[in-house]
């Protein structure tokens, strides 16, 4: 007879909900996860973070391999692209990764159901099992950590062959003639990097004044200058009006300040943001009324206002981001614990993955202006750094800004190679509430690309030692 009455029931096994199992385990709750879609790891590792991660890695290599390896003096003859073996490696990848967190609910004896998990009362979740029939678990405390699902706009309904959610674009069969890209958020400029990489042309259009417009607009520039020149095109202030279908071709028609934009191409892949998945998991039995945008609204301990009821990641308000869902499921399954949970949430990096990667931490110099502080700001290249030049991946810089009178670092950007991996620095300087002195003075080995950290440390006393 399967368990029935647990502490602690977590609807979703997400990176947030999953990780608040383990934690809540760890701490001695008898603990289940409830997930629908056959594996564990949510959208990040079945149809997200990591899948994205593999095809850029590897479309990355293919572009090098064209591209790049000569000027390092490595002849490579013809280079041809095998795009089922790509496609196959990164299906290993997420198996590999989506079974490894299988093994961890098994090692932390946490139940895991495979069905659809809703309400029936406060305490009280019914599970729709996959393999038919129901399960009823009694509760002392329920986690919804539900995640999100990617807007569909009404006049380009999502069919996964010829229009494309981020699903669609990491599982198509050929590299398309032409794909257009609606969004030039993250999902746009990564997805569209891996398939401009392998050959397709790719055409932005973006609604805002620019692709990416929550970054520094030094970032925006760069990263307009860098993927301009690889191919990418884009069209900013531009409204996505209409698709026209004719058989296998498609033409998107937008509006850029009232004149028309008509462009001709096989795919068309629409990442405008994803929305808050709240749908049939019984909320009104309890009580909670999700928002407009289907978020739900928690109070500082992620408490929903029904007693025993919490909800974390993409479910609730802040970025949508697998390590931030993760901190929070942390902080949740603590606080059911009786224990101080806490996320820093100042301290929550931000990362694009396209080549050059784009990392953030913190406030950007506009709206360090918009809020009226006073802030020195020091930046550094990457074009006199001895390891990048050794990498031959010169383009990008460090950017801090640090409070004029503390010294306080109030904001972190990097455009360069590896700066998904350098932000972890400066994400362990804001925890520490470091000011930019103690990063310039902190020993950063020679050579290193985290070096142009030091510098721009350095620059923000105008110091640095090598402009
Ligand atoms: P996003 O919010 O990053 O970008 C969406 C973009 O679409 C915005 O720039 C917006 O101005 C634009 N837009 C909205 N409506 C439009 C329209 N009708 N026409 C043209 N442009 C329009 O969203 P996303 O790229 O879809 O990603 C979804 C979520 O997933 C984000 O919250 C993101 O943080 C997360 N994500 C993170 C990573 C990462 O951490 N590397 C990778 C992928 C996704």
């Amino acid at each position: 007879m399967a368990e029935t009455q647990f502490d602690l029931v977590v609807i979703g096994g997400g990176p947030g909900g999953y990780v608040a199992a383990i934690r809540a385990a760890q701490l001695g709750l008898k603990t289940a996860v409830v997930e629908s879609r056959g594996a564990l790891g949510g959208t990040c590792l079945n149809v997200g973070c990591i899948p994205s991660k593999a095809l850029l890695q590897s479309s990355e290599h293919f572009s090098h391999a064209k591209h790049k390896l000569k000027d390092h003096g490595v002849l490579v003859d013809k280079v041809g692209l095998n795009l089922d073996v790509m496609m196959k490696r990164k299906d290993a990848i997420v198996k590999k990764l989506t079974s490894g967190v299988e093994f961890l609910m098994k090692k932390n004896k946490i139940t895991y159901l495979k069905g659809f998990g809703s309400f029936l009362d406060r305490n009280t979740v019914k599970v729709a099992l996959n393999e038919g029939g129901e399960q009823t678990l009694q509760t002392k405390s329920t986690i919804i950590a539900t995640g999100s699902e990617a807007i569909e706009i009404p006049i380009a309904p999502f069919d996964e062959k010829q229009v494309l959610s981020s699903t669609g674009a990491l599982a198509l069969e050929a590299v398309p003639d032409h794909l257009v890209v609606i969004g030039g958020g993250v999902i746009g400029l990564e997805m569209g990097s891996v398939w401009a990489r392998l050959g397709a042309k790719v055409t932005v259009i973006e609604a805002a004044d620019s692709i990416l417009p929550m970054m520094d607009k030094d970032v925006i520039r760069t990263m307009k200058k860098v993927l301009g020149a690889e191919g990418m095109e884009f069209h900013e202030k531009a409204r996505f009006t209409e698709l026209k279908k004719s058989g296998k071709k498609l033409t998107v028609v937008a509006d850029k300040g009232g004149e028309t934009v008509s462009i001709n191409c096989d795919r068309l892949l629409v990442a405008v943001g994803r929305r808050a998945f709240t749908k049939n998991l019984g909320l009104e039995k309890v009580g909670i009324t999700p928002e407009k945008n289907g978020k739900i609204k928690t109070d500082g301990h992620y408490g929903t206002g029904v007693p025993g009821i919490y909800a974390i990641g993409d479910v609730i308000d802040g970025p949508m981001l697998a390590h931030k869902a993760e901190e929070e499921g942390v902080a949740c399954a603590e606080m059911i614990a009786g224990k101080p949970g806490h996320v820093n949430y100042v301290a929550i990096p931000n990362v694009v993955y396209t080549w050059p990667e784009v990392a953030a931490i913190g406030i950007n110099e506009q709206e360090a202006q918009a809020q009226g502080l006073e802030v020195n700001i020091g930046k550094f290249p990457f074009a006199p750094n001895g390891r990048a030049m050794a990498f031959g991946e010169t383009e990008g810089f460090v950017k801090l800004i640090a409070d004029k009178k503390t010294d306080r670092l109030l904001g972190a950007h990097i455009v360069g190679p590896m700066a998904s991996e350098l932000i972890a620095e400066l994400a362990i300087a804001f925890e520490y509430s470091a000011s930019a002195e103690d990063v310039a003075r902190s020993v950063h080995a020679h050579p290193t690309l985290a070096e142009v950290i030091k510098e721009a440390a350095l620059a923000v006393d105008k110091r640095s030692l090598h402009s």
